[in-house]
């Protein structure tokens, strides 16, 4: 390391939601506890490069549901830079998710609905869904059911 490289990687440190890599994967959305929240792909904590200023975490928690490489730049920055409205667009973002995924437990284990039911229920008022978007929404049940069942 040259002595430029280490002046601009200085107070540096790898990111702590993807390990250093930039891309989060399944080891790192498990160690969070988002197995149900989150996807694979670009890290969205330290934009992709695999490292945070050491400050960083003091801003935002390295376990923001919301902070995910969905956002724009805009709604990043507004998240990072703690504006009100962003943070409450994300713990509404969150309730939303733990409704949704409270919801389809229900159907399941008390409604003994299937995955394929349980899809069908969420596309009633559903008519412009596009095929990979219900397969997406299938999938995503699904694996809600299996969380739930390798919990118990
Ligand atoms: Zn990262």
């Amino acid at each position: 390391m040259n002595f430029i490289e280490k002046l601009f990687s200085k107070n540096k440190i790898d990111c702590p939601r993807c390990l250093g890599k930039g891309e989060v994967d399944w080891n790192d959305i498990k160690r969070l506890n988002k197995e149900l929240k989150w996807g694979p792909g670009k890290c969205a904590y330290c934009n992709g490069s695999g490292k945070i200023k050491s400050n960083f975490e003091s801003k935002v928690s390295v376990d923001t549901t919301y902070l995910t490489s969905d956002l724009n730049k805009k709604e990043r920055n507004r998240v990072i830079n703690k504006d009100e409205k962003a943070l409450l667009r994300g713990i509404l973002f969150e309730k939303n998710a733990d409704n949704f995924i409270k919801q389809v437990k229900y159907l399941n284990k008390k409604g003994n609905l299937t995955k394929e039911e349980i899809t069908e229920f969420y596309l009633i008022p559903e008519n412009e869904m596009s095929n990979e978007e219900k397969d997406e929404l299938m999938d995503y049940i699904k694996r809600i059911i299996e969380f739930d069942k390798n919990q118990t």
